[in-house]
C-alpha cells in the first residue's frame, strides 16, 4: 500500500497554492504558482506535484479547491469542470480530467470556500461540528455550508453570497453585483465597499458609515443561515473581516436584533460571541481545504 500523503492545490484568481501533507501539523512541501492562462498554469502545477514525487513519494490522492462555479456532482460527465467564470480563458476548463490523466491517484474537486469549510471542520474552528457555515468576505462573498457532516450540494453548490436581503432602513444604494445589484456580495465585498466609498477598502476609516451597511448585510446573511440550515456555528473570514475584527460585535448585535428573540436555542442564547466567530486556520485555510478535499470529503 502507498504511504498516506495528500497533494492539494488551491486555485485562486491571482495565484495557486500547492501543498503536500496530511494536515496543519504535517505540511511537507508548499509552493505557489501564478495564475495565468489555463494551459500554462495547470502544467506548472503538475510539474510541482511531479517534482515532489521524487523526495516524498506519489500522493495517495489529489485535492483541488478552486474558484468556481464548478460541476461537483461526481456522477456528472463534467465533474470538476469550471462553469461560467468571468476569468478570461477559464470557462469549461476540465480541472479533474487534466490531473486524472496525468496522475495515477484519485482526483477530488471542490470549491475554494467549501474546501476552507472542510479544513475548518477537520482541523480548525468547527472541529466536531456536523453543521456549520464558513463565510468568506473578500473579492466576493462565499459561503461553504456543511450540513450533516457534508457540504450541501444539490443540483449545484449553493451561492448564498448572492442571496437578496432586507436592506438597512433608509439605504437605497444600488449595490455593485453585476448580476443582482444589492445582493450580499454587492453590498459587503471588498469591491462593493470600494465602489460605495470611492476609496480602497483597506483605507476606509473604522468610523465610516459604510461599515453599517456591510455589517447589516453580513448579519442578514447570518439570519438567513440560522433560519435555513441552522448551523451550530458561523465562521466569518476573508480579506475584509480578517483585517477588521472590530466588525464582529456589530455583526452579532445586528443579528440579535434581526432575530428578535425568535429562537430560544442554546447556541444563540449562550452568547453570539461564540456563535459568529473568525476562522481558526487563517491563511492556511485555502491550501488545507485542498488537502481536506484530497482526504476524501465529498463536495
Ligand atoms: P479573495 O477573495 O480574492 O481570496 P481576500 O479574501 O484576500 O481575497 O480579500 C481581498 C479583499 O479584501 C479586497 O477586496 C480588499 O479590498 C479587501 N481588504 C484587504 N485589506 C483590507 C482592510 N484592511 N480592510 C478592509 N478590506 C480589506
Ligand atoms: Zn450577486
Amino acid at each position: 500500500m502507498r504511504p498516506q500523503v495528500w497533494a492539494g492545490v488551491e486555485l485562486g484568481g491571482t495565484r495557486c497554492n500547492c501543498i503536500l501533507g496530511t494536515g496543519p501539523g504535517d505540511i511537507r512541501a508548499q509552493e505557489t504558482v501564478p495564475t495565468r492562462d489555463p494551459a500554462t498554469t495547470l502544467s506548472a502545477i503538475a510539474e510541482v506535484l511531479e517534482r515532489w514525487q521524487e523526495p516524498f513519494g506519489a500522493p495517495s490522492a489529489i485535492g483541488l479547491a478552486s474558484f468556481g462555479p464548478l460541476e461537483l456532482n461526481q456522477g456528472a460527465p463534467g465533474y470538476g469542470r469550471i462553469g461560467a467564470t468571468p476569468k478570461p480563458g477559464w470557462q469549461d476548463v476540465a480541472l479533474h480530467d487534466f490531473f486524472a490523466k496525468r496522475f495515477d491517484a484519485p482526483v477530488r474537486v471542490t470549491t475554494d470556500v467549501i474546501g476552507a469549510a472542510l479544513a475548518e471542520g477537520r482541523w480548525g474552528g468547527a472541529r466536531e461540528l456536523a453543521d456549520f457555515a464558513y463565510v468568506t468576505v473578500g473579492t466576493g462573498v462565499g459561503v461553504g455550508l456543511i450540513v450533516g457532516g457534508r457540504p450541501v450540494l444539490g443540483c449545484h453548490h449553493p451561492e448564498l453570497g448572492h442571496a437578496r436581503i432586507a436592506r438597512l432602513t433608509g439605504d437605497g444604494w444600488p449595490g455593485s453585483c453585476p448580476f443582482h445589484g444589492d445582493c450580499i456580495e454587492g453590498l459587503a465585498s471588498g469591491p462593493a465597499i470600494e465602489a460605495r466609498s470611492g476609496r480602497a477598502a483597506a483605507s476606509l476609516p473604522a468610523d465610516s458609515p459604510v461599515w453599517d451597511t456591510v455589517t447589516h448585510a453580513l448579519a442578514q446573511l447570518a439570519h438567513t443561515l440560522v433560519l435555513s440550515v441552522a448551523p451550530r456555528r458561523i465562521l466569518m473570514g476573508g480579506g475584509v473581516l480578517s483585517a477588521r475584527p472590530h466588525l464582529f460585535p456589530r455583526i452579532r448585535r445586528s443579528l440579535e436584533l434581526s432575530l428578535n428573540g425568535y429562537l430560544r436555542i442554546e447556541e444563540l442564547s449562550s452568547g453570539l460571541d461564540r456563535y459568529v466567530v473568525p476562522p481558526a486556520l487563517g491563511t492556511l485555510a485555502g491550501p488545507l481545504g485542498a488537502l481536506a478535499a484530497a482526504a476524501g470529503e465529498r463536495g
